[in-house]
């Protein structure tokens, strides 16, 4: 069964439970996204961006949207729990 869920920028779209701890298509730092508006006066901010630990993924958060991104090849994650919680979400509304 194939649903699609939301249009993404590439097809490079990869379920994993746990944030992997590298890339698996180019060995890459994988990051977590940041949601919301960042306080760029935050210093822990600018180190997790500096250290690949967090990359900005804009303003607002889709639902079961990814979590996770590739620093290297902007790969990005989705995290399992938040794809099935989507999908019984759309299954108990129809
Ligand atoms: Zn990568």
């Amino acid at each position: 069964m194939m649903i699609k869920l939301f249009e993404t920028t590439n097809n490079d779209v990869i379920v994993k439970k746990r944030k992997p701890r590298k890339c698996p298509k180019c060995g890459g730092k994988v990051a977590t996204i940041f949601y919301g508006m960042p306080n760029f006066e935050s210093l822990q901010l600018q180190k997790d961006l500096e250290d690949d630990k967090i990359v900005l993924g804009g303003c607002c958060m889709m639902e079961g949207g990814p979590v996770w991104q590739c620093v290297g090849c902007d790969t990005q994650f989705y995290r399992e729990l938040d794809l099935l919680k989507l999908i019984n979400q759309v299954a108990s509304q129809e």
